[in-house]
């Protein structure tokens, strides 16, 4: 690339979002950089072996303990990119069913994919195989990833007057020193984003003093292809079924449970012995699926509600956990992240097909005011549902099981929720 040369975007960050956003951009026909700190490990098809354990800052989990309940309209984005097939064919679970009930208040929400008419709700994948089937792609779509590479500097002004914005390269790709210049600059460099502070965009935050605890965990019965959530006053326990076998090389027995448990109590469940956490979780979770066994490390996570005050600044657009770090409750990060992507590509293309220029400030503005009033309504969405359940106030916990109760008894606001969060 010659020092003159103006791509048409470069993408920082290539986790689920950031690969995702790159490939759909290559796929439209325009020309990508994607710049990478860390190339991500290869998936193996093997059994999960976790190599961390312990208390892990936000954003960074061991990638092969991180699993999405992946939402359809996510899975059609991936499928248009040619991405989604070589997913399933890897290792997939499919989720039939949801079952959501409140261990103090009573009251259960239930329902499955034949209530909607369809073959399932959604799908469990990991982490790990996303990214590396993404990256597969990458070079295949034209896409010209920088790894590892970090961004040191950031310019838009006067001085990029042919409408372009710049980034200053110092990684080991582009040998210490080296400047790429772009129409748009996307940053989906996580929630510890470095290109939103030089972009000069601040955050609000709110610290939730609550762990979540992950985990693969083996059940005596199998799980049903059902993601399972029971509200306790500590915080929800989820149980999202995983296509990978047992420790015992069964299948349809392996779970990974995401346990929001206030920072103290996550602490002393990380340190306590194995014998004694499965005791306490097969408590938290009522004996629902039997005799527990765990099937790997247990790690924690600090969980906070975290949203930048805007989107985009000049010519660079905010996405995924850079842009909205939610409660995990809902299992929507990495969905929110992808509908982000979707709505900047949609963007655009109508800005390609007018021949306007795909990364002009006030495009951008708009987008960016749309979706950070969608993820902010999403965020305090979660947070509400979090206030209510995890307590036992007597008020709260007296409304919980009524509330259960009529969602359960009314399938179109069961239906218009659930539609929702598949992003129908
Ligand atoms: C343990 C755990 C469990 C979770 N479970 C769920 C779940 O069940 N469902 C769900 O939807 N969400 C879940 N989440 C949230 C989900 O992981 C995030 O919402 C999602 O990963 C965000 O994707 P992202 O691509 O925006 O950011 P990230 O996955 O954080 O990726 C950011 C990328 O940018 C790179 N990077 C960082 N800084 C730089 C830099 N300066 N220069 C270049 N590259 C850089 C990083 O190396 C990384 O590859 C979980 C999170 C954790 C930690």
């Amino acid at each position: 690339m010659s020092r003159r040369e103006l791509l048409d975007v470069i993408v920082v960050g290539a986790g689920v979002v950031g690969a995702t956003a790159a490939l759909a951009f290559a796929r439209d026909g325009l020309q990508v950089a994607l710049v990478e700190a860390r190339e991500p490990p290869r998936w193996r098809a093997g059994p999960v072996a976790a190599e961390q354990s312990g208390a892990l800052p936000l954003g960074s989990a061991p990638a092969d303990l991180r699993v999405y309940a992946f939402a359809p309209d996510n899975a059609a984005l991936l499928d248009d990119l040619g991405v989604w097939r070589g997913v399933c064919e890897a290792r997939v679970q499919p989720y039939r069913a949801m079952r959501v009930w409140d261990a103090a208040g009573g009251g259960e929400l239930a329902f499955d994919a034949d209530s909607f008419g369809r073959r399932e709700l959604g799908w469990i994948v990991e982490h790990a195989l996303l990214v590396d089937r993404l990256w597969a792609a990458l070079p295949v779509a034209g896409v010209q990833v920088l790894c590892p590479e970090v961004v040191v500097g950031l310019e838009q002004g006067t001085d990029v007057d042919d409408g372009g914005v710049s980034l200053q390269l110092g990684g080991a790709a582009s040998g210490g020193s080296r400047r790429l210049r772009a129409r748009l600059v996307v940053a989906a460099d996580g929630a510890d984003s470095q290109l939103r502070r030089l972009a000069g965009i601040d955050t609000v935050v709110h610290d939730y003093h609550q762990s979540g605890v992950v985990a693969f965990v083996d059940s005596e019965q199998p799980h049903q292809a059902t993601c399972w959530q029971r509200f306790l006053p500590t915080g929800p326990l989820a149980f999202l079924p995983f296509a990978g076998a047992d420790h015992a090389g069964r299948q349809g027995h392996r779970s990974s449970i995401v346990w929001t448990l206030p920072e103290a109590e996550a602490g002393r469940l990380l340190r306590a012995d194995e014998a004694d956490f499965m005791r306490e979780l097969e408590a938290a979770f009522a004996g629902t699926l039997g005799a527990l066994a765990l099937g790997s490390k247990r790690v924690a996570f600090p969980l906070r509600r975290q949203l930048a005050r805007a989107c985009a600044s000049g010519r660079v657009a905010i996405v995924g956990d850079a842009a909205h770090v939610v409660h995990p409750l809902a299992g929507q990060g990495v969905n929110l992240g992808l509908r982000d992507v979707a709505s900047l590509r949609a963007s655009l293309r109508t800005a390609a097909a007018g021949n306007a220029d795909i990364g002009a400030p006030s495009r951008l503005s708009r987008w960016a005011r749309q979706r950070r009033s969608e993820n902010a309504l999403a965020a305090h969405a979660f947070d509400a549902l979090n206030r209510l359940f995890s307590n036992d106030h007597v008020a709260t916990t007296l409304l919980r099981g009524p509330l259960l109760g009529v969602a359960a008894r009314l399938p179109p606001l069961t239906h218009a929720l659930w539609r929702h969060a598949a992003g129908l």
